[in-house]
């Protein structure tokens, strides 16, 4: 079966026709809770079963507490949110507390919640239905992880979430049997090389440097560009000899893979 990988917000900030990060696999899963959430149908929103969080940062979860209140019925089938035990202590403590917001990890009952929490841990495999997915390593800030969605026939999609250069990415994403379609961040451009050592975020520079080190040949899509930046980096990853065919998202992409390899169409 083909897989469905709809990108909903792919900034680094927001502003008029950013949105930040957040992905729709298929219909019910969700990488990222970014307020690229906020343009989904009410009936599209019901559909979520899964959120797969790659780390705690607002930019990342900040539509997840808003879609739990929106799709809150007594009877509602519980969303279930992936992510490492830090980033799921993280959502309980700082968000889900009351106080920020209403505890759906115990709403309706707490025996029976909306939002059901589930740790993961770097290069642990997820089963759901046809779709398998992987958790990546990766290097942030705050602990964080990547995801592959990979369909049983083979198609391939790969996110980095937030990261700087990690020695255990490339390796984890070259032991995978297939990749047609990888999603990795440049945060800031070159010249800001102190800030994105600090924030852990890729560089231009540090991107081409390793994307050398990748053995399979996927499109590669860019996503996470600091608004005010984007021409810039833009600019520096085209000296890049993987540049023919990288895909700048914008955040309104929906690739279909399948067996035959990465396709797109429009939203
Ligand atoms: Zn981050
Ligand atoms: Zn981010």
């Amino acid at each position: 079966m083909s897989l469905s990988v709809r990108i909903l917000g792919a900034s680094g900030g927001i502003g008029p026709g950013r949105r930040t990060t957040s992905i729709l696999i298929d219909d019910d899963i969700l990488i990222d809770a970014g307020s690229g959430v906020g343009d989904l149908q009410l009936e599209e929103l019901r559909r979520i079963r899964h959120v797969f969080l790659t780390h705690s940062h607002l930019d990342h979860i900040a539509f997840l507490p808003m879609l739990a209140d929106m799709v809150y019925h007594p009877d509602a089938a519980p969303i279930h949110v992936h992510g490492l035990p830090a980033t799921l202590k993280a959502l309980c403590d700082h968000v889900f507390n009351w106080v920020i917001w209403p505890d759906f990890t115990r709403l309706p009952r707490p025996d029976q919640p909306l939002v059901r929490l589930a740790s993961v841990q770097p290069d642990q495999t997820i089963h759901l239905d046809h779709r398998e997915l992987r958790v990546l390593p990766a290097r942030h800030t705050v602990p964080a992880v990547g995801y592959c969605v990979s369909s049983h026939d083979g198609a391939a999609f790969a996110f980095s979430g937030d990261t700087t250069s990690s020695r255990r990415l490339w390796p984890a994403l070259n032991a995978l049997p297939n990749l047609d379609l990888l999603m990795i961040e440049t945060g800031l451009p070159d010249e800001m090389e102190g800030m994105a050592d600090l924030a852990k975020h890729y560089t231009p520079q540090n991107l081409r440097e390793d994307l050398a080190l990748l053995e399979h040949r996927p499109r590669i899509a860019i996503t996470h560009l600091k608004p005010g930046h984007e021409q810039a980096i833009r600019q520096q990853l085209a000296r890049s000899p993987h540049h023919t065919g990288m895909i700048f998202l914008h955040g309104d992409e929906r690739f279909v893979l399948d067996a035959n390899g990465a396709r797109t169409r429009a939203s």
